[in-house]
């Protein structure tokens, strides 16, 4: 599948999954080829997106292919790319609990297995700044550190991986484990894991996880 397929698939997914209500959150693919990267237009429905609509765009957030006004969010998009040179994809969501976690300014701890091996520890909320400002691109690239998922103070969760299926996959088991958080709170008090079996998690994930 292409990286432009890709990204149509897993915008209908991610809106019929309900971590996006409407036409917000975005998403966007790295192209080596084009050392750019494609995303999602602003304010469209997924449902009826196709690859004419999608943008390509340089590190710096200019247009190289596309008609459509690309992600008011591209800056930050951009941005993290610039970060993290190992990045490929990029998912922006407005999932319900994460972002509930993002409201109240409350890290979603170390809690479960699959939430530090794919996330690589707790998610932690950026600084808060407007929507689409190029402030809130820097507050977010800095906020990730070398994790893989950020909050944004009262809007939502960015979350990113090696490919656009692993980004995605980001915030899935973040929304899951931002969801087991706050039933834990609900029924005493979240015990965390340690440290240490934290980054042996992570290690073991990235080294010999599934069929590696
Ligand atoms: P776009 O529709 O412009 O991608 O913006 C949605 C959003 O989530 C902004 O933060
Ligand atoms: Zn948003």
């Amino acid at each position: 599948m292409s990286i432009r397929e890709s990204l149509l698939r897993l915008g209908r997914e991610m809106l019929a999954s309900g971590a996006v209500a409407g036409t917000w959150g975005n998403l966007s693919a790295w192209d080596e080829a084009h050392r750019g990267f494609w995303i999602t237009p602003s304010g469209m429905d997924y449902r009826v997106l196709t690859e004419r609509d999608l943008i390509l765009l340089d590190p710096e957030g200019r247009v190289i292919e596309g008609f459509r006004r690309p992600s008011s969010e591209a800056l930050l998009h951009a941005r993290i790319y610039k970060a993290r040179p190992d990045v490929r994809g990029i998912v922006h969501t407005h999932s319900v609990y994460a972002t509930a976690h993002a409201v109240a300014r409350t890290a979603i701890p170390a809690i479960v297995e699959d939430l530090v091996q794919i996330v690589g520890g707790m998610v932690e909320t950026a600084d808060y700044a407007l929507p689409g400002t190029l402030e809130l691109a820097l507050a977010a690239a800095e906020g990730l550190k070398e994790r893989n998922a950020v909050l944004l103070a009262n809007h939502g969760l960015v979350g990113i991986g090696n490919s656009l299926d692993e980004a995605w996959k980001v915030c899935q088991v973040v929304e899951k484990g931002a969801m087991i958080h706050a039933w834990s709170k609900m029924l005493g008090s979240p015990v965390l894991l340690n440290d240490k079996d934290v980054e042996t998690m992570r290690q073991g994930y990235m080294t010999h996880y599934g069929q590696k």
